[in-house]
């Protein structure tokens, strides 16, 4: 069969592999990298050990502090407030005890495939050098909130995840240049990737290799014509003909979605990073500040803080002097690196949904059209399992996740 596949984000770029190795013959559309694509600047988690959604307990807990600083961890900007009026209604609706439970089976039936997912992709690629297998380590900063989290960390456990706490003197041992710090547990099997956007460049370069044809081109409007379907891009080429259709376009997917009558409650939570030189944190893992709202990476690249959540929609421009206090907050936990140089800074666009679940599988109307698209915080994790899932429902087949969750049927 013939796929086009809007989007060569990460998202996308897996989904081409997978089809390829199935056989069928892939067209990717991609206009070039957009401004604030996610795929890029994430913090480069493979976080499969992760089981809660957005609305979750933890968020709530923290959601009044958070919202009492304009520079705090979550933000919504006042003009933005109207335009996210439904989007959090239904994240108000998905904070039930049933839709919560509900979310986390589903986060972690998916999750749970995503790593064996990656190993499989990567390997075949021959790509297994991209993947650092330290584990990622959670920190508190009061035991009191350690103590208030045990919950999730049992819901993790329930799961047969490894959540190991770590007595002070280990945790020295593992990171000696964290400071003010009270608890800490490693998720030993967690991992993370060398760079993002290198993975996300070595996955192009490879599909090109392997016969993907690239129209670079925005794609503009989708057509069902003759028994096929038509991407007319805004390129001068022709209209892409194929048979299916997977739209990996990140949070640029909602408009798409729209036109084949799917109305999808995708929205953005922008996020912020800054990287520093290679080094410049003195860590060994990746590590979850808890209720700061931030993580650090240290990536082949140079070491990444990143994370906030900002409701500002796709046109406003960076507001950086939340990068700058999030960097103000890490330098509690790594004091030297108030004398280190300005990093680089980004911000980039979550594409999500208010339960926190990707919308994977057929449009509405056609269900030769399929969507992979609404990652929020785990696209870079579900990346191979999303394609595989993919893969699978383009030919029929049961794939190895249920995919009633994700459906786009359920809003
Ligand atoms: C600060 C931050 C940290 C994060 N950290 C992590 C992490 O550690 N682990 C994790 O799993 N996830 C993380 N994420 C989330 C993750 O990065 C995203 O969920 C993921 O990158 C989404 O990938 P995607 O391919 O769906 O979308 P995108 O990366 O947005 O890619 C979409 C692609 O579609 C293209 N496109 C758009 N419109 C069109 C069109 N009309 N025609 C053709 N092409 C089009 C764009 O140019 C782009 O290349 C993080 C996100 C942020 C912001």
């Amino acid at each position: 069969m013939r796929v086009a596949i809007i989007g060569a984000g990460v998202v996308g770029l897996a989904t081409a592999h997978a089809l390829l190795d199935r056989g069928h013959e892939v067209v990717l559309i991609e206009p070039g990298a957009k401004q604030g694509r996610p795929t890029d600047g994430n913090a480069g988690w493979i976080a499969h050990t992760d089981v809660m959604p957005l609305a979750s307990p933890k968020a709530w807990r923290n959601l009044p502090r958070w919202l009492m600083d304009p520079l705090g961890p979550l933000t919504i900007r006042p003009g933005y407030l109207p335009h996210l009026a439904p989007w959090l209604a239904r994240f108000l609706m998905a904070s039930s005890p049933s839709r919560i439970k509900a979310s986390i089976g589903a986060i972690r039936s998916i999750n749970a495939e995503s790593l064996p997912a990656w190993k499989s992709l990567l390997s075949s690629l021959d790509l297994n050098g991209h993947l650092r297998e330290n584990g990622i380590l959670s920190v508190w900063r009061h035991q009191g909130d350690f103590l208030r989290s045990q919950d999730i960390i049992e819901h993790q456990r329930s799961f047969g995840i490894e959540a190991k706490a770590l007595r002070p003197e280990e945790l020295a041992e593992l990171e000696p240049a964290l400071r003010n710090v009270e608890a800490a547990v490693l998720y030993p099997d967690a991992c993370h990737v060398s760079d993002p956007a290198v993975l996300a460049a070595d996955l192009l370069r490879l599909a090109l290799e392997r016969g993907v044809v690239l129209v670079a081109a925005h794609a503009s409007r989708i057509k069902m014509q003759d028994g096929a379907i038509h991407v007319h891009t805004d390129g001068s080429g022709p209209a892409v003909a194929a048979d299916h259709i997977v739209i990996a376009a990140g949070i640029w997917s909602r408009a798409l979605a729209a036109q084949l009558g799917d109305r999808i409650p995708l929205d953005t939570e922008r996020g912020y990073n800054a990287t520093y030189p290679k080094g410049t944190f003195g860590i060994g893992r990746p590590i979850m500040f808890e209720g700061e709202g931030f993580v650090t990476t240290p990536l082949d690249t140079g070491d990444r803080v990143g994370g906030a959540v900002e409701f500002a929609g796709l046109e406003a421009p960076p507001n950086h002097s939340r990068t700058d206090a999030m960097v103000q907050r890490l330098t509690r936990f790594l004091p030297h690196l108030q004398s280190e140089p300005a990093a680089k800074q980004w911000m980039g666009f979550r594409p999500s949904i208010p339960d926190s679940l990707p919308v994977i599988g057929p449009a509405g109307r056609d269900r030769r059209v399929i969507y992979a698209f609404g990652h929020g915080h785990y696209g870079l994790t579900q990346a191979a399992i999303t394609a595989q899932m993919v893969a699978g429902m383009l030919e029929g087949q049961s794939g190895p996740v249920d995919g009633s969750p994700f459906s786009a049927q359920r809003f």
